[in-house]
């Protein structure tokens, strides 16, 4: 039986959008008090493999164990498939991945019957496509939605995993794999007065299913990250008034999408092939491949011809296809991070707004780029508001208005694009327990320590897709999930092939690939800069301090390393 520790979690469905659409329900925090034991008499249903998630993560996964034969059963908090495209449905939601590039590449049938209309799609679009993709394989039947995995226990006898969910249900599985998600745990700030608002509150990471009218209303946005950017450019088309209360401002990019046509559309489907080789060779699995020239290689007119170039080309060609020093080297970092100043200088009519937009404490692409569509635009209208509250801070919010230290805005609707408790959060508000009871928390209490971001010592067949340390978190993330799901059915299949029953990392293999993660990231500018990137999130206690969450020596390596393990008879596993 599961022991829960139910002070510790956080459950998404205490988040209902419905509650939210219907005024100042702002719970992204709450404990829940109780258990609900409704199902807690129920039989415990048995599996080959239970997967927590069903996002592109875990509808990939079920299919494919559902290939090799074995019963898998999927739980998840959401009543439908999608994971980030089911919850975030903000106006403005849409990729920064190209749309052709993002898609699952395993089957020619699904590429060819599926039409993307834009470059970079809106969530309804990529929302639509995930649920066609549940329908073409059938993937529901093995799925229970509605079922938010709040614990989970190792039975080392039984050599099995034991999960609960909120409801009091419990299933057993020989393996258990995570597909909960890199960005599935929407944060709150901790604002004096935030439930006392009686307007309108939403979180973007947990809109509601009906769609919101800003006409005539006085609304404002906290936040500045790639989704605060995202519904700032929409809001601001509409509302009455938009205030936007910024923290930090980040360094944006335009996205520059368009419509596909019809020859494109062909060309697209004529060439995936060539696109997804395109992406399995780059570092982060997206079209755009660093050039392989250091900035101070050229002369600066040259240089500046290149960023120009980059600033007109879609997508993240600017992050991703820039000069392969300007994420590790200081002075090829400013020559970009100069570039984005001027831009936003002479996109920007009032310079003093300008200088607020512009990021004073990291460099270009240190922190995760937002992709932008006549942004800083936005901030020329005459019904927007720039609020930095750094230097004036927010004070409390009170049921009309939220006060900073200057000023009291009146509003009528707060939305909060206050962003994620990153990569680490949604494994932390499961009681997860390995050998001998011990928690995944305490285990992870300095900072995550696994072996491959795949696997941790200590919780014997618990596979982590898209964990910390893995690829996947700094990636075109399908094309790594791709691979992770890929590699962890083949560990699976490798088992069945030779009556093993339980696989786990050795300690030795564990530390020397946490140490390598810490050694990659220390050449990477990031680690000089708070983000979630390194694990901060100031909403969260405990998450004030840096640790490397991401692998940062890129995805073909990453594959190289998994394939090179698996070659090697699943070297550094204990397979018994
Ligand atoms: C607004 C936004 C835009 C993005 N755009 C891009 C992009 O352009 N390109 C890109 O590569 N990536 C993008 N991402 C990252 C995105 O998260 C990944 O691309 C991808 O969707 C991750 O899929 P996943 O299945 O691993 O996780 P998710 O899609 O997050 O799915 C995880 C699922 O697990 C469920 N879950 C979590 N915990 C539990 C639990 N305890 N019990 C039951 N269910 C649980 C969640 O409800 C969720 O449905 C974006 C993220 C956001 C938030």
């Amino acid at each position: 039986m599961v022991t829960r520790t139910l002070a510790t979690l956080v459950h998404l469905e205490d988040l209902s959008g419905d509650r939210q659409a219907g005024g100042n329900s702002v719970t992204v925090n709450v404990v829940p008090e109780q258990v609900k034991p409704a199902a807690a008499h129920e039989p415990v249903k048995r599996y080959d493999a239970i997967i927590i998630g069903a996002g592109i993560s875990g509808m990939y996964q079920l299919y494919r164990l559902r290939q090799l034969g074995l019963t898998a059963r999927v739980f998840e908090t959401g009543d439908g498939v999608g994971g980030t495209w089911y919850w975030n449905r903000y106006p403005g939601a849409r990729f920064d991945s190209e749309s052709y590039s993002y898609g699952y590449s395993f089957s020619q049938d699904l590429l060819q019957e599926w039409d993307w209309s834009e470059h970079f799609a809106a969530q309804p679009e990529t929302l639509r496509y995930l649920n066609f993709v549940a329908d073409k394989f059938d993937l529901r039947r093995d799925i229970e939605f509605s079922s938010c995995v709040t614990a989970a226990a190792y039975d080392e006898a039984a050599n099995c995993w034991e999960i609960e969910t909120g409801d009091g249900r419990r299933a057993r599985a020989q393996f258990l794999i995570t597909a909960v998600g890199p960005l599935s745990i929407p944060t709150m700030p901790n604002y004096e007065g935030i439930e006392t608002f009686r307007g309108k509150s939403f979180h973007t990471g947990k809109w509601p299913h009906e769609p919101v009218n800003f006409t005539g209303q006085r609304v404002a946005v906290i936040g500045t990250g790639a989704t605060g950017v995202q519904v700032i450019q929409e809001v601001a088309k509409t509302a009455a008034h938009l205030t936007v209360f910024q923290r930090r401002p980040n360094y944006c990019a335009p996205l520059l999408n368009r419509p596909i046509d019809a020859e494109t559309q062909r060309k697209i489907k004529a060439s995936y092939p060539e696109i997804f080789e395109r992406c399995r060779e780059s570092h982060g699995c997206f079209i755009h491949k660093a050039d392989p020239r250091k900035a101070a290689e050229v002369s600066p007119e040259e240089r500046e011809a290149f960023y120009e170039k980059l600033y007109a080309d879609p997508g993240f060609g600017i992050w991703m296809g820039n000069f392969r020093d300007i994420l590790t080297d200081p002075l090829a970092n400013e020559t970009i991070s100069e570039f984005m100043r001027k831009k936003i200088r002479e996109r920007v009519k009032d310079q003093g707004i300008a200088e607020k937009l512009i990021p004073k404490d990291h460099g270009f692409g240190t922190r995760r780029v937002p992709l932008e569509t006549r942004y800083y635009e936005v901030y020329n209208q005459p019904n927007v508001t720039l609020v930095d509250i750094r230097e004036t801070p927010i004070q409390r919010i009170v049921p009309t208005a939220i006060m900073t230290s200057a000023t009291e805005y009146e509003l009528d609707i707060i939305i909060y694009a206050t962003g994620f408790d990153a990569i680490t959060g949604a494994f932390d508000r499961i009681d997860i327990r390995g050998v001998g009871g011990r928690t995944l928390n305490d285990k992870w209490a300095d900072g995550p320590r696994t072996y491959l971001g795949i696997q941790i010592e200590g919780f014997p067949n618990l596979l982590t897709l898209v964990g910390p340390h893995n690829a996947a978190t700094f990636c075109n993330i399908p094309r790594c999930i791709e691979q992770n799901v890929e590699w962890v059915t083949d560990l699976i299949r490798y088992m069945r092939d030779k009556s093993l029953k339980r696989v786990v990392p050795t300690q030795e293999a564990e530390r020397v690939w946490t140490e390598h993660v810490y050694e990659l990231a220390s050449r990477m500018l990031f680690t000089k800069v708070d983000s979630w990137f390194m694990g901060i999130n100031t909403n969260v206690p405990g998450k004030q301090k840096r640790t490397f969450l991401l692998y940062s020596g890129g995805a073909p390596a990453y594959r190289e390393k998994c394939d090179e393990v698996a070659a090697r008879g699943y070297e550094g596993f204990t397979l018994t």
